[in-house]
């Protein structure tokens, strides 16, 4: 049985379209189940509706006709309950209702499990029968696990828009996902698609339909020759019989075969990529729709095909466009850092995408640019977003597409009411981070990118917290060289000095790739990450060490940050290769002071060798966004799981209250550089355990400063005793959101519905 489930998973998984694997999918389970009728009803969330989206057993023209509120018949009642249903004699059931078109009340036993993928309810698979037949434990086990499988496939496939909905296409709809940096936009979404994939070719009107044509020729005539030119090559090692497969797809590729096909669609109004992902769609739906396998493999071969040519036409036509719309709202699977990068700056206004979570890195970057962003959409229709206006909402992460006049005036004056509120709180931007009581708490700020270097912070800081080296890095095509790196750190320090830069060295891994350098892991989080890679790469290390300690020279701001450690042995040896960049440089004449060293505290095992590491270094930074995720064993970056990942978490806040009392008691100026420092809440609780900075994203500067200025270091320490006495993070939440209220502070919290 496990090897049925197994195949039938991967066919579905393997299908392109998933209309297409959804009909395998109901053939293959009402095979091995040897049944009349498997169906499969899909929930649409809009209509609050289940919708018959797939069958075999049941009338064809019954898809997409039947369709049940949650409650309804048997079906509906399974999608409501959450639970299988097994039935010997369905019409006997109180529930029973019976639609004419699917012909079904032929059917006397019914068995229906709900998809369900991250506790949503994605849908409803069924199996009926002609004569009673009580399906026993095996069938609905089987059954479960199959839907249990496929919720995923599912869930990705609705996400990516490889599923037509019933109702997605026009009007007003609403996405939500999980709010990554603050702030509204009213702009245009462009979508940023993939590679050479024929499921996320977004939808575009061409501008001039004989170009089209002739780009898609082009592209099919240089796919035909590189056929040609492969099936020549493998001619004296294959078999006759499989050098005629070269011929059948010169045939498929043939000017009367398929091009003429997207031809007539580019003329209809559909971009070249477009027209040939439609056409490819529909023929790969066909042959995988009919029960013969050597159709089947042919849709296979047909997709391959479809997708040569669109990697061709794409190296054509760039994946970003030349020029992009005043504010550009950029949509995509997943968004790169180097895709940030490649839209003007004055256009991008904001970010959105399916995968990726609140402290991913390019969300980290998008919080210091301010571009307000939401990421883990996770039901996003990509390819019919394309130009389309829309409204993103990066407090409540929520993306409004074509929204009507009404909501778009509701959005103009929240975004004025936020502007006002900015204007108000820069008023004070130039004055003491100092609390009522007199405390001074120092703001730092957090950088990476050369537009962090704004000289008008300068006044308003005690220095840069933390400056992340491995941003440049990703944006070059290769690792740096010590001139090249030199200048950079140069360009930082001096920017900001006299006050201290604290750089860090490379910090790769995990989510941070380098496209020069991929590191492909089962579990990048706790692979090969920070510092593990620089001392095993001590030629790329040793080029930054001497990188950063050449443009120190005369200005004595820097200090140097080691990420990642885990080991006292790690910082030793890194102790040493930073004497070693020393003694060479000045070897070569280059006199510089030694920096002061310090250590990130972010894995769990670095608290309890507090110690050890004060003696060896001059101070501590917290990195509590990775603190977070390893105390609380949560992938940071993974959107399944983000709901549990929470800085605010008590047990992440008692480490962090219990760190700061062992930070003073052995005199080592700590900080914090996490996301949770910029957060006024957070603030405020990092400054009543007494940590010594808080370094942030410039954008949050304004807020902490505020928070900061209003609440007398007194009653931060209480909020931190009576904090620390809460059970659970939604807890915590609220009791923060009371004081802020109390405080009259609410206005720096995030909006709220
Ligand atoms: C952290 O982990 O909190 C941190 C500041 O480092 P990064 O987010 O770059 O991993
Ligand atoms: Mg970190």
């Amino acid at each position: 049985m496990l090897d049925v489930l197994r195949r039938i998973v991967q066919e579905v998984n393997g299908a392109r379209n998933l209309n297409a694997a959804l009909s395998t999918m109901v053939r293959r389970i009402r095979k091995a189940m040897r049944t009349d009728v498997c169906s499969f009803y899909l929930f649409d969330v809009e209509q609050q509706r289940l919708v018959l989206m797939e069958t075999i057993g049941l009338h064809a023209q019954a898809v997409g006709q039947v369709s049940l509120r949650l409650g309804e018949g048997l079906v509906g009642l399974v999608a409501q309950r959450e639970e299988p249903l097994n039935l010997e004699d369905a019409h006997g059931h109180p529930q029973f209702r019976y639609f004419a078109e699917t012909g079904e009340e032929r059917f006397s036993s019914f068995l229906g499990v709900p998809i369900i993928h991250q506790r949503r309810m994605l849908g409803v698979l069924v199996v009926q029968q002609q004569d009673k037949r009580r399906f026993d434990e095996g069938d609905e086990a089987f059954l479960v696990t199959m839907a249990a499988q496929l919720a995923g496939v599912l869930a990705h496939a609705l996400a990516t828009g490889t599923l037509n909905r019933p109702s997605r296409d026009v009007g007003q709809a609403v996405f939500t996902g999980v709010a990554t940096s603050p702030g509204m936009v009213i702009g245009e979404a462009l979508v940023i698609a993939p590679p050479a994939d024929l499921d996320n070719v977004p939808d575009l009107v061409p501008t001039d339909i004989d170009y089209e044509i002739k780009r898609l020729k082009d592209a099919i005539y240089r796919v035909r020759d590189e056929i040609r030119a492969a099936g020549e090559r493998l001619a004296s090692r294959i078999s006759a019989q499989e050098l005629a497969l070269f011929e059948v797809y010169q045939q498929m590729l043939g000017e009367a075969a398929l091009a003429q096909e997207v031809e007539k669609r580019i003329r209809e109004g559909q971009w070249a990529p477009g027209a040939l992902a439609d056409v490819v769609r529909r023929h790969v739906q066909y042959m995988e729709r009919v029960d013969d396998d050597y159709l089947r493999e042919r849709a296979a071969d047909v997709r391959d095909l479809g997708r040569r040519v669109l990697a061709h036409l794409q190296e054509e036509s760039p994946q970003t466009p030349d020029t992009f719309p005043e504010r550009t709202i950029l949509v995509g699977d997943e968004i790169s850092v180097a895709t940030l990068g490649e839209v003007p700056r004055g256009k991008l206004a904001g970010l959105v995408s399916i995968r990726g979570s609140s402290t991913s890195h390019v969300a980290i970057l998008a919080r210091a640019m301010g571009i307000p962003t939401v990421l883990g959409m996770v039901d996003l229709p990509l390819p019919r977003l394309n130009g389309a206006p829309v409204i993103l909402d990066g407090h409540r992460g929520r993306l409004f597409v074509r929204p009507d006049e009404e909501l778009k005036n509701h959005y103009r004056s929240l975004i004025a009411e936020e502007t006002a509120l900015a204007e108000v709180l820069e008023h004070e931007q130039d004055l003491p981070s100092r609390t009522p009581d007199g405390h001074d708490m120092p703001l730092m700020v957090n950088t990476g990118l050369a537009v962090d270097a704004v000289a008008s912070l300068k006044t308003r800081i005690s220095g840069v917290g933390l400056y992340r080296t491995e941003v440049p890095f990703m944006i070059t095509e290769r690792f740096p060289g010590e001139q090249e790196q030199m200048r950079l750190y140069r360009d930082q320090l001096e920017s900001f000095a006299p006050l201290p830069v604290v750089m860090r060295t490379l910090d790769i891994g995990g989510d941070k790739d380098l496209p020069y350098f991929p590191i492909e892991e089962a579990n990048p989080f706790l692979g090969w990450r920070g510092i593990r890679v620089t001392l095993d790469h001590p030629e790329v290390l040793m080029v930054q060490l001497r990188a950063m300690l050449r443009a120190s020279q005369g200005m004595g701001n820097l200090q140097i940050l080691l990420p990642m450690v885990t080991n006292v042995d790690e910082v030793d040896d890194t102790l040493k290769l930073i004497d070693r960049a020393q003694a060479e440089l000045a070897e070569e004449g280059v006199e510089v002071e030694r920096p002061k060293i310090g250590v990130m505290l972010e894995v769990p095992a670095t608290l309890y060798q507090l110690e050890s590491l004060a003696e060896r270094v001059d101070f501590f930074s917290v990195g509590s966004n990775d603190l977070t995720q390893y105390l609380l064993a949560v992938d940071r970056n993974n959107p399944r799981v983000a709901e549990l990942y929470d800085a605010c978490h008590p047990a992440v806040l008692a480490a962090l209250a219990r760190l700061a009392q062992e930070a003073v008691a052995l005199d080592m100026p700590t900080s914090v550089c996490g996301e949770l420092a910029g957060d006024p809440a957070g603030a405020l609780l990092l400054m009543g355990m007494g940590f010594d900075a808080l370094s942030m994203n410039t954008p949050s500067l304004p807020r902490v400063r505020a928070a900061i200025r209003r609440v007398p270091l007194a009653a931060a320490e209480a909020l931190v005793h009576e904090t620390l006495k809460l059970a659970t993070p939604g807890e915590v939440r609220a009791h923060l959101v009371k004081r802020m209220g109390e405080w009259q502070l609410d206005h720096l919290l995030p909006p709220k519905d």
